[in-house]
């Protein structure tokens, strides 16, 4: 089961002709209807634009993606950030779009319009965030990448951070994504593997503003694209496995420059008894489905807090809330908002945070 993988050897005789010059291969890349999938397509232009702005825009088939009616279907591709593209190398581009309705409204899973408005009225705060992206590689048949066909690898304990074959499972597309991040000009900070076997962590960040959400969101199409080449999959479902194995989340940490500066442990007091007053609405922005996969993770195991209850402590992994323990004895600089899935979308995890620590609303 699954896709067949062709002969990369052959493929490499016709990626080493020669692109002609003036011709440049842009990958548009966006979120589907699912807020979680993404999906790409290629155009050539005639030159390398000098700007984002000078990409222009394009439309796609929204009744092929989740997105529109087939009466109706045409949604538009407006691009907002430009990488270079690891894939295809030399002047190509891969190119992250907002999506908009046939209507010029953005679509439902567009949660970066609004996420950039946000930014740009709370920009003199000069919100920070840095996102630990967790997730789990899968083989075709939807069992974790490496685990044993018919059984389980042994319990969780020798796997975080580990070393050795029977430890890691995967490390090879870890390495091949943290390389293409660093060339596509993604904010790639870390990379580290995870409590659960096949499971890994890369944090991208810190980045400002809007910043985070498309540096986070194109970090996950390279992840895609790279285990693609590997014929294997790559899950966010925040509890892929069941029992006593731990879920996957989006760390995120987060900082304003009051923070960061001397004495912002108070600053981060002051965001914490805010975030307190609004945990539900959180919840309801930290994965797709409003606190729906989250509470199959958030159980108060597993290095997590309760769904129903906020909390926060000084270097506590079972908190909603934690203050790394070097910053409480700074007495400045962030905090980490362990809630988020994995499947989050960045735009409106980041979006919340800012409305209700800095804007009051
Ligand atoms: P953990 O100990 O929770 O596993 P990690 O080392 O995985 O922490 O991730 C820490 C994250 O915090 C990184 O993404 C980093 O960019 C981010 N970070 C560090 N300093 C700040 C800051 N001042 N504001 C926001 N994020 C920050
Ligand atoms: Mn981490
Ligand atoms: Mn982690
Ligand atoms: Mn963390």
């Amino acid at each position: 089961m699954g896709a067949p993988i062709t002969d990369k050897k052959v493929l490499e005789k016709f990626l080493e002709l020669d692109q002609p010059q003036n011709k440049c291969m842009c990958e548009y890349v966006w979120i589907d209807g699912t807020g979680e999938g993404l999906r790409s397509k290629c155009r050539t232009l005639d030159s390398v634009p000098k700007s984002v702005k000078e990409y222009p825009e394009w439309n796609f088939d929204g009744s092929s993606t989740y997105q529109a009616e087939g009466s109706n279907s045409d949604m538009y591709l407006q691009p907002v950030s430009v990488f270079r593209d690891p894939f295809r190398k030399g002047h190509n581009k891969m190119v992250l779009c907002e999506v908009f309705k046939y209507n010029r409204k953005p679509a439902e899973t567009n949660r970066r319009y609004t996420c950039a408005q946000i930014m740009e009225r709370a920009k003199d705060h000069h919100p920070w965030f840095g996102i630990e992206q967790e997730y789990t590689l899968l083989a075709f048949d939807g069992h974790p990448f490496g685990w044993p066909k018919n059984g389980f690898p042994g319990p969780q304990g020798p796997y975080y951070c580990g070393v050795g074959a029977n430890k890691v499972y995967g490390r090879d597309i870890v390495e091949a994504h943290y390389r293409a991040c660093l060339y596509a000009g993604v904010n790639i900070g870390g990379c580290n593997a995870e409590v659960m076997p096949a499971q890994w962590e890369f944090q991208i960040g810190p980045c400002e503003g809007i910043d985070m959400g498309d540096h986070l969101w194109m970090a996950r199409y390279i992840m895609h694209r790279v285990s693609e080449e590997f014929g294997v999959v790559v899950t966010l479902d925040p509890k892929p496995m069941e029992g006593d194995w731990n879920g996957a989340g989006a760390h995120c940490n987060y900082s304003t420059l009051s923070m960061r500066n001397d004495g912002g442990i108070r600053a981060i007091e002051d965001a914490i008894e805010k975030l307190s007053k609004h945990h539900v609405r959180h919840i309801k922005a930290y994965d797709p489905r409003e606190g729906k996969d989250n509470e199959r993770r958030l159980t108060g195991q597993h290095e997590t807090s309760s769904i129903h209850d906020f909390s926060a402590g000084v270097a506590n992994r079972g908190a909603s809330i934690r203050i790394p323990r070097q910053v409480a004895e700074d007495g400045r600089g962030y905090l980490e908002d362990r809630r988020p899935s994995s499947n989050c979308d960045p735009y409106a995890v980041t979006e919340v945070i800012v409305r209700t620590t800095c804007l009051d609303e």
